[in-house]
C-alpha cells in the first residue's frame, strides 16, 4: 500500500506514532513520516503493518493519512 501524509494539515501530534509505531515517526519538523523501514519494496509499505496503519488513518484527527492500495 502506498501511505501519503498531507502537511499542510498534520499537526504533528504524534497520534499516529502512538498507534502504529512501527510505520509512524514525526521528524525533526514534528512532522509525521514513514519510516524506511516500513517500506516493502519499492516505495509501498509493507502490507503486513496494514492493521496499524489503519489505526492511524482513523486515529488522526486531522485526517490527514491516505492509504492507496
Ligand atoms: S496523527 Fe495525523 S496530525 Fe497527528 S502527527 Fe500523525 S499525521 Fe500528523
Amino acid at each position: 500500500m502506498h501511505i501519503t501524509i498531507d502537511p499542510d494539515l498534520c499537526e504533528g501530534n504524534a497520534v499516529c506514532e502512538a498507534l502504529a509505531p512501527l510505520v509512524f515517526e514525526l521528524d525533526d519538523q514534528d512532522q509525521a513520516r514513514v519510516l524506511p523501514e516500513a517500506h516493502g519494496p519499492g516505495d509501498e509499505v509493507a502490507e503486513e503493518h496494514r492493521t496499524l496503519v489503519e489505526r492511524a488513518v482513523g486515529g488522526c484527527p486531522r485526517l490527514a493519512i491516505d492509504v492507496l492500495d
